[in-house]
């Protein structure tokens, strides 16, 4: 018998929060970490005969988002309900979209190893009222019971949903990374996976290679990292590998997703559309969205990640590698660039050492302290002055290192700081050459050595002389001078 080979199909839905302040239906805060219900009203807790208003930034943040993965927009779109029976769903159902979401057929491109890039195509964008959180108190027996908390019913979520484009579990965290960094790049949502603000729901099939029709899929649940999501795609393509290769069949289900033992199991038969009895929410009419409103999010749209990367590398001369750690986060790009308008003409000269300093000095710095690069001590004009001083030779490379070392912990500029400890640079040719021509006769081995044709012993003379001077001669200055008074 020749065995089948099978690959991998899978389709990501991811949830987010929008940056909005009040949630979407009524006036109520968005604000996490509240103690519980406080942030509630009739209206996001289902009293009824309330009536929603939608939160007009809410939309506009979604359709910011879909300008920003390329998706074409419905300027005439609806809010539906969804009904389903949980106790953290006041209503009863989730007002969301079905048909017509405001936005559709987009893509996200996501770089691969050795350097190709992978379109992943994003089937819709909808918009939606997230539900309370349950609190599940295990008592006694007699007196388990579930508290529940509904400050978070009610906020803003957009659902962004994939076409069944992704192979790998490896292209699934690369996408999910590519797109937490294009929704923090427009300042949609802060993607925070560890308060639920970015979630997301993996479904995987199989399918023999070459085969066109798709498999039957599980989706599964409750990944709270990026990586979360690889190692449950991952344990789920070898399970479904073993039902299939053993004979067994794929049932259509929802599966639950354990960190801590690295597994799925089983939580609920997938449920059908038909199950959730869609139909239009009739509080709430259409949304007919203007050119006007369209275009003024147009103009909000700022630069994304990719083009900022290869911008870097066009405008700047940065190597492919520089440019991708500069980008990583906005916050570091945004902190490179005001580095460099401190520069006028001499902008591009400074990039590369303004970016070697950041990226070897400052991140390690900061990364040894797990801090992100809102938080460095280091003011933006006191690095641009740090390499302006070197650049000008009024400091040593070497000295800078100590410079800036004394810069990160105090936050003072580097001028003060070498006032203060007298670092300037020495390239008076007068006090060189009286500090070339003590070493020269304390040394005359070296002397000796390279009078005799060993080019190299000038090094030991040049060390001597960086010695006397606590390292602060210019060292190409005393090179020269030592050759000049030695030849
Ligand atoms: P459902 O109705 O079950 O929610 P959707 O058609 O809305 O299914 O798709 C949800 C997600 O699942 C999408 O990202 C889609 O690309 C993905 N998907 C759909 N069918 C499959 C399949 N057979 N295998 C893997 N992923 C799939
Ligand atoms: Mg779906
Ligand atoms: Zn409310």
């Amino acid at each position: 018998m020749i065995e089948k080979k099978y690959e991998a199909v899978i389709g990501l839905e991811v949830h987010t929060h929008l940056k909005t302040k009040s949630k979407i239906f009524c006036g109520c805060s968005t604000e996490f970490g509240q103690p519980p219900n406080i942030n509630i009203c009739p209206i996001c807790t289902g009293y009824p005969g309330v009536l929603p208003a939608l939160n007009e930034r809410a939309v506009g943040l979604l359709i910011k988002t879909a300008m920003g993965l390329n998706c074409k927009i419905n300027g005439h779109s609806v809010l539906a309900r969804k009904h389903y029976f949980y106790p953290d769903l006041p209503k009863n159902f989730q007002i969301s979209q079905y048909e017509l979401p405001l936005a559709y057929d987009g893509g996200v491109e996501i770089p691969l190893e050795g350097g190709s890039i992978k379109k992943i195509r994003i089937k819709r964008i909808h918009l939606e009222e997230d539900a309370g959180k349950l609190l599940h108190a295990l008592g006694s027996r007699e007196l388990d019971y579930s508290l529940v908390d509904y400050n978070r019913a009610g906020v803003p979520l957009m659902e962004i949903v994939t076409e069944p484009d992704i192979t790998t579990p490896q292209e699934a965290w690369q996408y999910l990374n590519t797109l937490k960094l294009i929704l923090e790049y427009l300042e949609v949502s802060e993607c925070n996976m560890e308060e639920g603000k970015f979630r997301c729901d993996a479904n995987i099939s199989l399918r023999p290679v070459g085969q066109i029709s798709l498999g039957v899929k599980t989706e599964l649940k409750n990944m709270n990292t990026t990586k979360g999501v690889r190692d449950a795609l991952e344990y789920e393509i070898k399970r479904q590998t073993e039902v299939i290769l053993s004979g067994g069949e794929i049932i259509q289900e929802t599966r639950l997703y354990d960190a801590s033992t690295d597994t799925t199991s089983p939580m609920r038969t997938k449920e059908e559309a038909h199950d959730y009895r869609y139909f239009p929410e009739p509080d709430i009419p259409p949304l007919e969205l203007s050119e006007e409103f369209i275009e003024k999010i147009r103009k909000e749209i700022v630069e994304l990640p990719g083009e900022r990367k290869r911008r870097f590398m066009s405008e700047y001369g940065l190597s492919e590698y520089d440019a991708g750690v500069l980008t990583s986060e906005k916050s570091i790009a945004d902190y490179f660039e005001s580095c460099l308008n401190a520069f006028e003409k001499e902008k591009a000269s400074a990039a590369k050492p303004v970016a070697n300093w950041i990226i070897t000095e400052l991140l390690g710095e900061l990364n040894k302290d797990k801090k992100d690069i809102k938080g460095a001590p280091i003011k933006t004009e006191n690095l641009a002055s740090l390499v302006k001083l070197i650049l000008n030779n009024i400091i040593s490379g070497k000295i800078a290192k100590s410079v800036f070392k004394e810069m990160y912990l105090t936050g003072k500029s580097p001028d003060s700081i070498i006032k203060e400890k007298n670092l300037v640079q020495i390239t008076d040719e007068v006090a060189i050459k009286k500090l070339c021509e003590d070493a020269i006769e304390e040394n005359p081995g070296a002397v000796k050595e390279y009078r005799a044709g060993k080019e190299r012993a000038i090094g030991s003379l040049v060390g001597a002389v960086m010695k006397k001077s606590q390292g602060k001669a210019n060292p190409n200055i005393v090179n020269d001078m030592l050759k000049k008074i030695l030849s």
